[in-house]
């Protein structure tokens, strides 16, 4: 990282509501490529709205928000920018979402022919890759019920880095997951981490969270409530309101 390097995301100020309530309250996020930001904080407090935000499935109501360069803006008008960072941005949700007609194979390369037009064999090549990398390459012919809950989701994965994104969300990937399901996949986004990919993840995995994260930012309520260091905010929070959160997850 240097001083010129751009943030691939830039929030400032950024609020939303639903209806009356008001849900992201001057949001103030920069995120540097390469960079791992694991979100927490409890249940309703905006974590899947903010990372929901960053690639266009909501709209926010005031803000700026800056995406690889794009802007969205808000109430939604945001067009052909959304059309970029739709392509650029890789999702993987707590329940696969997987399209349950496709084989694993074709789930995979279902966008990169009809979004980035990769030739056929290019993108069967990619996702025999993709599949290994992720350790599954043995299931390529099977349907999404086939497959074991963590099966899929590092299917869920495969497919989205086949579009070779800037930048990957995940909103608690390993939520819906049997316990002896959650390694399998918090080792492939490990591996991701690793090789250098930008990611925000929102997780209940402390102890994931401490090990891979550049910068760990608590939520409360819809605000920032403090930002950190792993070693700084689960050893040493500053905030009332940390310190409670942690105590009852940790
Ligand atoms: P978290 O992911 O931290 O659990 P969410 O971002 O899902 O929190 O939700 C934040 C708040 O917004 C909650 O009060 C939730 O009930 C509300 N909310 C989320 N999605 C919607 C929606 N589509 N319509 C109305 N309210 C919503
Ligand atoms: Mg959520």
């Amino acid at each position: 990282m240097n001083a010129t390097t751009q943030p691939i995301v830039s929030m400032q100020k950024l609020n939303k509501h639903f209806g009356s309530l008001h849900v992201l309250k001057d949001i103030d996020l920069a995120i540097t490529p390469g960079e791992v930001v694991v979100v927490i904080g409890a249940s309703g407090s905006g974590k899947s709205t903010l990372i929901r935000c960053i690639n266009g499935l909501e709209e926010f109501q005031q803000g700026t928000l800056e995406v690889d360069s794009k802007t969205l803006q808000p109430h939604g008008k945001s067009g052909r920018a959304l059309q970029h960072i739709r392509t650029e941005v890789g999702m993987v949700f707590q329940q696969f979402n997987l399209f349950p007609h496709l084989s694993v194979r074709d789930n995979i390369t279902l966008a990169p022919l009809k979004v980035r037009g990769v030739n056929r064999q290019e993108a069967k090549q990619t996702a025999n890759r993709l599949l290994e990398r992720v350790g599954i390459e043995d299931q390529a012919d099977k349907y999404p019920s086939q497959l074991s809950g963590g099966q899929q989701q590092r299917v869920a994965l495969a497919r989205a880095l086949a579009m070779e994104p800037r930048l990957m969300l995940f909103d608690e990937p390993t939520s819906a997951l049997d316990p002896e399901m959650i390694g399998e996949v918090l080792d492939a986004m490990r591996e991701l981490a690793k090789d250098g990919m930008t990611m925000v993840i929102v997780t209940h995995e402390m102890g994931f969270a401490r090990e891979v994260a550049d910068r760990v930012i608590y939520i409360h309520q819809g605000e920032i409530t403090e930002q950190g260091p792993p070693e700084q905010l689960f050893d040493a929070p500053q905030h009332e309101r940390t310190q409670g959160f942690l105590s009852r997850v940790l």
